[in-house]
């Protein structure tokens, strides 16, 4: 970052995810559950001896357990909020805090690696309330370890806490779950990373819209240390001034608008446009299986947008612009269609482990969903027959744009007065003596003593 693009910052750089760490849980972005969960336990004094955060990388369990760490010994907390200013919160957020040990249980897995802990166990804190003990992976402890710390956990003195993360919480021990409370940190929204990265770039004076932002957002799946340290690689490779394309090239990730675009050709069954996005898309490089899974949230979030309108805004992770789109976009087809075009791609995702030609796979899938999305099904041809017996009129249907049925004779409305009947193809003659001489129908009348062959057929 050269000296144009920030006048007045300090030469030194500051990596991103490290300068806009939160410092407080209202600072935390995307985990209002626990932050609430455990803020409350502060307020109320009822902490647990130990808590298990878990959840993918990059969200905030390090960050939630420095965080509450702080809030547990600040000399001069705000509420359940830690002051930042003290000594204990200095200490702890510089990692030298004499009562706060970390411990990195991917890399110190071993007895020997918990046994400071133990010991240190049996020591009252030497400068405040509690003494504190972060296991960072700590799924990646051996058996041994966890054993040598489970005495421990049973019982341990008022003074000690355990905060546990893990990204992995199913290769935790059951008996270690059970002895903390467990919280289940999410993955970030796409469109609170995004505000977030605004108010960076707001900060940083870095100029970039709203779709870039967007891209890095998408690109970090959920992850805000991902997103901020893209963002930093972008700004120390753009400059101040950032573009959708920029961050697209970074992720080899579709644009917005191409990926809409791709969407309302599915819609309208526009084969032609489908096959020539895919093939552009493939020979631009752009990740195919990340392309399949961002047109199935879209779909997804176009079921939704149908069901809830614009209080969808709420449940849906998306921008302004995309919020646009998806009102256009959810007129243009019925949410039965829709479904069952979410229903295809969740198929084709399944099967884009296996195949080995991504593309044809991603090409068949979507021009059946554009078959889907404007070919009428037989519910569709029955349901019009029923309307049209209701009202008495032409069968339309209208997705399909093909009246098949609209040819055919159809029955009149229940109500009406019977029409003459449609002049009738002329019958056969009654033919007794070829009835008689049928080899099979002889055999049988021959049977019968006294049978008769006679014409009923307007008795
Ligand atoms: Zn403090």
């Amino acid at each position: 970052m050269s000296d144009n693009d920030q006048p007045g910052e300090a030469r030194q750089h500051v990596a991103l995810p490290l300068k806009y760490r939160p410092m407080t849980f209202d600072d935390v972005v995307g985990q209002e559950h626990v932050v609430r969960t455990l803020k409350h336990a502060i307020e109320s004094g009822r902490i647990a001896n130990a808590y298990l955060f878990v959840g993918p990388r990059g969200i905030g369990k390090t960050t939630t357990s420095r965080i509450f760490a702080k809030a547990l010994n600040c000399l001069h907390p705000n509420g359940a909020e830690p002051c930042g200013r003290c000594e204990n919160c200095v200490q702890i957020a510089e990692g030298r805090a004499l009562d706060v040990m970390e411990l990195d249980g991917a890399s110190h897995n071993k007895v020997e690696d918990v046994r400071p802990i133990i010991e240190a166990v049996q020591f009252k804190p030497a400068a405040s309330k509690y003494k504190i003990f972060i296991v960072d992976e700590c799924h990646m402890l051996s058996t041994a370890a966890w054993n040598a710390l489970l005495k421990t956990l049973e019982e341990p003195p008022p003074y000690v806490k355990f905060i546990f993360a893990t990204t992995e919480g199913d290769k935790v021990l059951a008996t270690i779950i059970s002895r903390c409370q467990r919280f289940d940190l999410r993955r970030i929204q796409t469109n609170q990373i995004v505000d977030r990265l605004k108010y960076i770039c707001g900060k940083e004076g870095i100029s970039a819209d709203e779709d870039a932002l967007l891209a890095i957002a998408r690109g970090a799946e959920g992850g805000m240390r991902d997103a901020l340290s893209s963002l930093d690689q972008l700004i120390a490779f753009k400059g101040g001034t950032i573009t959708e394309e920029d961050a697209l090239s970074v992720f080899g990730l579709v644009s917005r608008s191409e990926l809409e675009g791709l969407a309302g050709a599915i819609l309208k069954g526009d084969a032609a446009a489908i096959l020539k996005a895919v093939a552009t898309f493939d020979s631009a490089g752009k990740n195919m299986r990340r392309l399949a899974g961002e047109l199935m949230v879209h779909f997804r979030n176009l079921v939704v947008w149908q069901a809830l309108g614009q209080k969808a805004g709420n449940t849906l992770e998306i921008t302004a612009d995309q919020r646009r789109t998806l009102e256009d976009q959810s007129k243009l087809c019925d949410s039965s269609r829709i479904f069952r075009i979410a229903d295809k791609l969740a198929e084709m995702e399944d099967k884009l482990r296996y195949v080995l030609s991504v593309r044809t796979l991603i090409e068949m899938t979507l021009l059946r969903a554009g078959r889907i999305a404007t070919v009428a099904t037989i519910e569709e041809l029955m349901k019009a027959v029923r309307t049209l017996k209701a009202n008495g009129g032409e069968v339309q249907v209208s997705a399909a744009g093909r009246g098949d049925s609209a040819n055919r004779p159809q029955p009149p409305p229940d109500n009406a007065p019977h029409p003459p009947p449609p002049p009738a193809e002329p019958e056969p003659a009654f033919d007794r003596q070829a009835i008689l001489n049928d080899p099979k129908l002889n055999g049988i009348l021959s049977k019968i003593p006294g049978a008769k062959v006679i014409d009923i057929r307007h008795a």
